[in-house]
């Protein structure tokens, strides 16, 4: 599903590589943190994937596509199968919940039948039943994550990348949130999550990449935060 191969990225402003001879295989249907401290690559990690930017160096693969290769006009192909969840929601603050979730349909020309049908659906998913015609800023955090899960997820990607989703929520949104990223793992779809929320990844004892200064330092089946448990 992933595979990143030798992957080195200097970015141009900088002289240090960001990532430096990664090389990470994810299978179809698992689930993966990507740990480290602030500036160690997460981020970097998962902008490759979705070819927001390209390696100075390697090879980097999702689903059947040579990411670096793929002519421009197929690289919102390659985003069509991956769903995208952030630390800020990033919602529309000027639509609905129904409509912020109808977008990501609206945007891939998919029928107004079909839209109508899927959003209610997608919205039970995540627990927001009921609450289709509130606006993003009527809803709590945790709910406006739940909404941005549901965007992400409305058109059943291969996978869902998810860069620290929890960082806005407390303790106990932040578990509900990861059982509904459970939830969708379970479908079948593959989950990398980029994180620093130690309890999170302690608790859900998933396969864990660990990276610091741009180098993966470790990779556990069932792993923990740090090494000390
Ligand atoms: P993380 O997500 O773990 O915080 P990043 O992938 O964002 O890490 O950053 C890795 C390194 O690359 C950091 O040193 C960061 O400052 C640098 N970096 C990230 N994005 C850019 C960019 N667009 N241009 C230059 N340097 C960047
Ligand atoms: P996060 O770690 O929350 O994912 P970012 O990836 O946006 O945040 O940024 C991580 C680090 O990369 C920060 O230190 C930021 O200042 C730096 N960074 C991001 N974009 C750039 C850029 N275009 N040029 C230089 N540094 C950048």
């Amino acid at each position: 599903m992933i595979r990143l191969e030798n992957v080195t990225k200097v970015y141009k402003t900088s002289t240090r590589p960001a990532l430096e001879n990664v090389s990470v295989d994810v299978g179809k249907g698992e689930f993966v943190f990507v740990i480290g401290p602030s500036g160690s690559g997460k981020s970097t990690f998962l902008r490759l994937l979705l070819r927001e930017e390209v390696p100075s160096k390697g090879k980097v693969y999702v689903s059947n596509y040579d990411v670096a290769k793929l002519p421009r006009r197929r690289v919102p192909r390659l985003r069509q199968t991956i769903g995208c969840v952030f630390q800020d929601f990033r919602l529309l603050t000027n639509k609905t919940v129904f409509e912020n979730v109808a977008f990501a349909l609206e945007v891939i020309g998919k029928p107004a039948h079909t839209i109508r049908k899927v959003v209610p659906e997608v919205l039970e998913l995540v627990g927001l039943e009921g609450k289709s015609d509130r606006m993003p800023r009527e809803l709590s955090g945790g709910e406006q994550q739940r909404v941005a899960i549901a965007r992400a997820f409305v058109n059943r990607p291969l996978m869902l990348l998810a860069d620290e989703p929890t960082g806005n929520l407390d303790p106990d949104t932040s578990q509900d949130i990861m059982l509904l990223l459970e939830r969708i793992n379970r479908t079948g779809t593959t989950v990398v999550m980029a994180t620093h929320d130690q309890s999170i990844v302690d608790s859900m004892r998933r396969r864990v990449v660990e990276l610091d200064f741009g180098r993966v330092i470790r990779d556990d089946a069932r792993g923990v935060y740090g090494y000390d448990h």
